[in-house]
């Protein structure tokens, strides 16, 4: 990127691109929306991105598998592909950009002098620590001093992804070479942690657009997420939801539920405790996400979530947080930290389960047996 292109705005970009004026307003209304942003403010993102020069963004790749920038630049908009060269300045990424050795990271610090305090440093991956950090090196230097080095001038970090959020599986236990996620490791700056295994384009590029347009943070959650892309639990905007408020759910693999795409629950599903926007934005330009697969979700977007108990086994031995306020009855049990609602509820269940089976059987009645509607 030529210093001079720095001081372009995201739409003089997008014009040089070949992107016509309808397209970009089109984009501007779509990242509105994704921003939960009502018709109101689609005017002041579209002159956000018109007149306000892009974010000097560096981006840097810690211990991690690159999962994020695969799922960034897969966003599904039309003319995403271009967000990550257009709406952002991307001076510095170790993994994107075509240059290497001490020439790039030469333009590392160039952009830290030029930019002090003014850029926004992007982080994928975390930092180990044990032995001097050495488990992670880049240009023989340590992640943790790169780190460090890059985060003094930041304007605001931007922690990609549950590795740098919150450690993901490199921080589970045993942990054996002490990775840390960056909130714990850079302490004098604002972070906004952007989980999931990756995190969705969508939200991804939504955040920066957040940044650009009203040239502020966005409002963040007790776990330093932005609230409005993980306000609400998977659960709550599921298209099984149905299905569980029903008791009807999945006990194994290819049973009958499973064929009828009942709740996965019984499976192990984590949606009710998990905050992401999976259910509503999805996955793979909107087409589905793992329940629409048949598939439980593992809970990435919330803090430790391997160390959350083992995979597949049903939510009661999982710390549930926060507290639910929705009427229903299913609901407000599945927020009681010690799971004892939700064993009420299952409870609930077995005794109409049970009062099912005291009653004459009706021969061929779908799912009379185990998986069968309760
Ligand atoms: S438990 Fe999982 S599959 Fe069932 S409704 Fe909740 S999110 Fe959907
Ligand atoms: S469905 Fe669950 S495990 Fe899968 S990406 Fe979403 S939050 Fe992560």
């Amino acid at each position: 990127m030529e210093p001079s292109d720095r001081v372009l705005t995201t739409y003089d970009v997008l014009r040089k691109h070949g992107v016509d004026r309808r397209a970009f307003l089109r984009f501007c209304t779509q990242s509105a929306a994704a921003l939960g942003l009502s018709a109101a403010f689609v005017p002041k993102v579209v002159e956000a991105m018109e007149t306000k020069p892009r974010l000097p963004v560096l981006w840097l790749h810690g211990l991690e598998c690159t999962c994020c920038s695969e799922s960034f630049i897969r966003s599904s908009h039309p003319i995403a592909q271009d967000i990550v060269m257009n709406l952002i300045s991307l001076d510095y990424d170790d993994t994107l950009q075509a240059a290497a050795g001490f020439q790039v990271e030469e333009i590392r610090r160039k952009v830290m002098k030029d930019y002090k305090g003014q850029y926004i440093l992007a982080v994928e991956g975390n930092a180990p620590t044990n032995d001097g950090g050495v488990y992670c090196t880049v240009g023989g230097q340590t992640f943790l001093s790169i780190l460090e080095e890059t985060a003094a001038d930041a304007k605001a970090i931007v922690a990609w992804g549950s590795c740098a959020s919150n450690g993901c599986v490199q921080a589970a236990k045993p942990n054996p070479t002490g990775a840390k996620p960056v909130r714990k490791l850079i302490t004098d700056k604002p972070i906004i942690n952007v989980p999931g295994c990756p995190p969705i384009a969508e939200v991804m590029t939504g955040v920066l657009a957040y940044i650009l347009t009203f040239d502020k943070l966005p409002e963040l959650d007790a776990q330093g997420r932005p609230k409005m892309f993980y306000g609400q639990r998977l659960h709550d905007k599921c298209y099984r939801r149905a299905f569980f408020d029903a008791g009807q759910f999945v006990e194994a693999w290819d049973d009958e539920g499973a064929r009828k795409g009942w709740c996965l629950y019984k499976m192990g599903c984590r949606g009710p405790t998990t905050y992401n926007s999976c259910s509503t934005f999805k996955w793979n330009c909107g087409q589905g996400w793992p329940v629409n697969s048949g598939h439980p979700c593992i809970g990435c977007a919330e803090d430790n979530f391997w160390d959350n108990g083992p995979f597949y086994q049903r939510l009661s031995n999982v710390l549930v947080p926060g507290i639910e306020a929705t009427p229903d009855q299913i609901g407000k049990t599945l927020t009681v930290l010690s799971g004892v609602g939700l064993a009420a509820h299952l409870t609930s269940v077995a005794v109409r389960k049970q009062m099912k089976k005291d009653e004459p059987e009706e021969p061929g009645q779908p799912g009379a047996g185990e998986g069968g509607r309760v």
